[in-house]
């Protein structure tokens, strides 16, 4: 960054990995060979966008920061098969970018070291794509791997924990200490592997986009119980209190209850029991 005269700007979370250790680990953590097409998201300088090409059939590198344009051209220039794009990554249109630079022959990774302050938009982006990624690789802050990685009955577990686990196989394969940044974060880091479920729910919810409002509304204040929180998200006149009380009692549900306690095909079966309500 000095020999280009260019200061880290904080506001685009740019903390950059400076051990190549870590980049190879990450690398490795996400199997990439080169039977796969990655896209990296955020390439800074392009440490990890180096690591990756030496493995990847090809790499889409998306980096909003123009300034870092001309840089990664020089620093990339002897792998040819890496493509850097100007691009704000939540505003891409994946699927279009995915056939304009690949073939469509290869499985698609994700692969980064996230910008911090958009973590959880960038994975609900990925989700809600409907794109079949191979595997999503990336390195987050480390509370927020904890809570992707969440078990029911913990502090961790919520809204965001039921969203990414419902799609996705989660695994947190290593933590990364804040030292090995430029500039340091206040807080360590992790790095989260998602993988498509193996293991299909049983049953699943009859319409997933009121599976995710019923679940936001479960989590929406986290020291109320789910009768309370049941209560505001279908609004009083909705739901009188017979109504509410059959709903739990046939999902065997206790109104006391907190939504952290609950699993996912509890989740799925409340939601299938409200089909009807309008929410
Ligand atoms: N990959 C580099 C590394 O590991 O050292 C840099 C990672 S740094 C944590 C995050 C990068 O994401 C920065 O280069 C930043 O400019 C970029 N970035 C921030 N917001 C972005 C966005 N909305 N879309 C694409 N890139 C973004």
């Amino acid at each position: 960054m000095e020999t280009y005269g260019l200061n880290f700007k904080k506001s685009l979370g740019q903390n950059f990995l400076t051990d190549t250790n870590i980049l190879r680990k990450i690398v490795a953590a996400a199997e990439v060979t080169t039977a796969d097409d990655v896209i990296e998201i955020g390439p800074g300088i392009g440490a990890l966008t180096e690591q990756l090409a030496k493995k990847a059939h090809r790499v889409l590198a998306l980096e909003l920061d123009e300034r870092l344009i001309p840089v990664l051209a020089e620093t990339l220039a002897p792998y040819p098969n890496v493509q850097v794009i100007r691009q704000d990554v939540l505003k891409a249109n994946l699927k279009k970018l995915l056939t304009s630079y690949f073939d469509g022959q290869h499985p698609v990774k994700i692969v980064a070291n996230l910008p911090y302050y958009i973590t959880s938009p960038i994975i609900l982006y990925l989700l809600e794509t409907g794109i079949d990624f191979k595997a999503i690789v990336v390195m987050m802050q480390k509370e927020v791997a904890e809570r992707l990685g969440a078990h029911p009955g913990t502090k961790s577990y919520g809204s965001l924990t039921v969203r990414v686990q419902y799609q996705m196989d989660v695994k947190v394969p290593f933590v990364v200490p804040k030292t090995v940044f430029v500039p340091q974060p206040k807080i360590d880091s992790a790095i989260v592997a998602l993988t498509p479920k193996v293991q299909p729910w049983t049953v699943l919810p009859q319409n997933e986009q009121l599976f995710f409002k019923i679940v936001r509304g479960c989590f929406q204040h986290r020291r109320k119980n789910i009768w309370n929180n049941l209560q505001s998200l279908l609004g009083k006149k909705q739901v009188n209190k017979e109504k509410l009380q059959q709903l739990l009692s046939d999902t065997g549900i206790a109104p006391q209850e907190r939504a952290e306690k609950l699993t996912i095909p509890e989740f799925i079966q409340l939601t299938n029991k409200m089909i009807d309500y309008k929410i």
